[in-house]
């Protein structure tokens, strides 16, 4: 991944790919104490858009400031350096990396004077999963793994070391034939997956975890504001592993993997065990909004 062609943005400067290199001795990369973002730009009718990218960018911010990181850049900075990788690596479509991360000056716990080092790639990643997991959805398992605790690494963070957890947890699904995880919090309710937020559908209403033990997604309140749009009952509260059982649909949301239905969870079918009516709404609604084909919105696509 490191070897190809393009430019990277680090610490205020394109260099070019094969160069964008750190030492063994990153901070980061021995305590995994770094924040990042995963940021999509969609083909739209007026060129490459970045969706959300606002709300990307403040997110950044909110999990340096959990992680008392400071990140040597204004928003603004940031925002424009996002569009400047998606134009110079003439991208049509792209999914975005912003990252924090603390430099080598120095190495032990208490992290001090170290430099924060931000950077950005961008990139042609299509679709996280198969084109036809979008349409049939995706088999999912619950997790051996119980996702973070508030009170241990906290959940409002996308902070680097948090993704040892998800990896465990999503080997393990793939392991035993699955897609994907499902984790629950330290109390047993459904959290979220090892990168994607979850819905399910009742009795035509929309449920989600409360955002207790799951990421603020950005594809979530997207996915809530749409439900509202079309005048569905939205409601977050605590989730039981069996509630998802007996759902007539559920759904997964996230920048990389968009919405993506669940057809199985833990060998039983959800529902008719395809993609649902309103999965299916949701899901178009979304493709229409990235793509930059509904007037609603105007201010979540950034054009780069
Ligand atoms: N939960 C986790 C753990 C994630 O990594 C992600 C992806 N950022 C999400 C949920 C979904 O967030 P978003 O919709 O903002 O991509």
């Amino acid at each position: 991944f490191a070897d190809r062609d393009g430019v990277i943005w680090l610490d205020g400067e394109l260099i070019p790919w094969r160069e964008a290199k750190t030492h063994v001795l990153t901070h980061t990369l021995h305590y995994g104490m770094g924040v990042f973002e995963g940021v999509r730009a969609y083909s739209t009718p007026k060129g490459p858009a970045i969706f959300r990218l606002k709300e990307h960018t403040d997110r950044l911010f909110r999990s340096a400031h959990i992680l008392r990181m400071e990140i040597p850049y204004s928003k603004e900075e940031l925002n424009e350096a996002q569009k400047l990788v998606v134009r110079e690596n003439g991208l049509d479509e792209a999914y975005l990396r912003p990252m924090c991360f603390l430099g080598s000056e120095g190495m032990g716990l208490r992290a001090e004077g170290l430099q924060v080092h931000t950077m950005v790639a961008a990139w042609n990643w299509p679709s996280y999963m198969s084109p036809e997991a979008l349409e049939q959805g995706i088999k999912i398992r619950t997790s051996s793994y119980t996702r973070h605790h508030v009170n241990i690494t906290m959940c409002k963070a996308k902070a680097n070391g948090n993704y040892m957890n998800s990896m465990l947890a999503l080997r393990e699904a793939l392991d035993s034939g699955c897609e994907e995880a499902l984790l629950l919090d330290n109390e047993g309710y459904v959290a979220e997956g090892s990168g994607e937020n979850i819905f399910i559908v009742k009795g035509g209403v929309l449920y989600t975890p409360e955002l207790t033990s799951c990421l603020e997604g950005i594809t979530r309140d997207t996915i809530i504001q749409f439900a509202r749009e079309l005048g569905l009952e939205v409601r977050e509260k605590r989730i039981t592993r069996d509630e998802v059982y007996i759902a007539e649909e559920a759904f997964f949301t996230g920048t990389a993997a968009e919405v993506m239905p669940i057809c199985e969870h833990d060998g039983r079918k959800i529902g008719s065990g395809k993609r649902g009516p309103i999965t299916e709404k949701l899901q178009s609604m979304y493709f229409d909004q990235v793509r930059g084909k509904r007037q609603e919105n105007p201010e979540w696509l950034n054009i780069c």
